[in-house]
């Protein structure tokens, strides 16, 4: 099934990681379980790799009950200093309290192990229809800046303002991942979404820093696409697009539709590339407290990430192994979770994937 889809390979600039990984020498990551669903679908992983006796050893972190005054948040300092050391971990989806609150969990991580880029691959699954059966692209979202900077503040009773940065610096450094990956991974085409022609200075930034870095690479096709066209052509014709690199907040749309094309939420992962080869995955969903807690949740997404983290770790074939088994589960068909119209709990699921390994 692996070789029918075409995102196996998924090299990252300047891993200086171990690859002499062994059961008496494991590598040690970082996981943090997170919230919600978070858990349940973080000790998916774990069976998993245990059952495929993968050499890693997980640093385990959970969110604090209080603020860290070292991170702003409830996230731990040696929680992020355990990420800085390993350089490799897997995150649980965080909640975010919505309009108050500390700093969001995501943004401390982000900023604080400045990961740069998001990479959210998204393609169909072999044997689970949806209207698409050859969706085949990646969302790569500038993950620092942008409407997420969190600066916010009023300006006077009723008014309030929230900045968008963007910068030159980072702009290029995402737009530079692009089109590595793009070249790295044999993609033709990389799309730069952007509202330039209202935000001009902002998005109009952005794409002037995507055109430099696009004249490096000449073999591969730069194009500019405005994000409601953009929208439009995903639902209409997803085949349209193979790359795609925009700011942040269009980065978190636009893949939670992708997601939409080929069967959800349950099953997109992605995976955080910070400064100094730091690559942390996670599933593109948040922690689900509809269906937290009860042996629900389709833990695909962040099986999918963790086979991201272990290509990052050039642990190849622990990556493939894992990644067919999940595959042929969902191909199969007998074990699917609820929100692929199966009746599978997470725990069915899981063994399923254990015994296709
Ligand atoms: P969500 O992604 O948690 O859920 C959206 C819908 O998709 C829900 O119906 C949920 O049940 C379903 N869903 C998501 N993951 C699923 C899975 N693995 N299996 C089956 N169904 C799944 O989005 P939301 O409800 O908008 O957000 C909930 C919380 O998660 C918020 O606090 C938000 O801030 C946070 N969040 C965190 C992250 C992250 O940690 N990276 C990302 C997005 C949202």
């Amino acid at each position: 099934i692996l070789d029918r889809i075409s995102t196996r390979a998924f090299p990252f600039p300047s891993s200086s990681l171990s690859t002499a990984a062994s059961s008496e020498h494991p590598i040690r990551a970082t996981l943090f379980p997170g919230d919600g669903i978070g858990p349940e679908i973080a000790e998916s992983v774990k069976q998993v790799f245990n059952a495929a006796e993968v050499p890693i050893e997980w640093e385990e972190h959970y969110v604090g009950d209080k603020v860290d005054p070292r991170t702003e948040s409830f996230l731990t300092w040696e929680s992020l200093e355990s990420v800085r050391r390993n350089g490799v971990g897997l995150k649980g989806p965080m909640a975010t309290p919505i309009g108050k609150g500390h700093r969001s969990l995501n943004l401390t991580l982000r900023k604080e192990l400045g990961l740069y880029a998001n990479v959210r691959p998204c393609y169909s699954l072999p044997g689970y229809k949806t209207r698409y059966d050859d969706v085949d692209l990646v969302t790569i979202r500038e993950n620092t800046e942008g409407e997420y900077s969190g600066l916010e503040h009023q300006v006077v009773r009723g008014v309030v303002e929230s900045l968008k940065i963007i910068t030159r610096q980072a702009s290029l450094r995402v737009a530079e991942y692009a089109f590595h990956y793009a070249k790295a991974n044999g993609r033709k085409r990389v799309s730069a979404i952007h509202k330039a022609n209202i935000m001009r200075k902002t998005d109009g930034l952005f794409l002037k820093c995507c055109r430099e870095v696009a004249e490096k690479y000449p073999d591969i096709t730069y194009e500019e696409v405005i994000i409601d066209n953009c929208c439009m052509m995903l639902v209409k014709n997803p085949t349209l697009f193979d790359v795609l690199v925009m700011p942040n907040l269009y980065g978190d749309i636009i893949s939670d539709l992708c997601a939409g094309l080929i069967g959800g939420l349950g099953l997109t992962p992605s995976c955080n590339i910070g400064e100094g080869g730091i690559a942390l995955a996670e599933a593109v969903h948040g922690s689900a407290p509809d269906i937290a807690g009860k042996n629900l949740a389709n833990p695909t997404a962040l099986l999918l990430s963790s086979v991201m983290m272990l290509r990052h770790l050039q642990l190849n074939d622990k990556a493939d192994q894992i990644h067919n088994a999940i595959l042929s589960t969902i191909a199969e068909g007998k074990y699917r979770t609820g929100d692929l119209g199966g009746k599978s709990s997470t725990s069915e699921f899981t063994k399923a994937v254990c015994d296709h390994l």
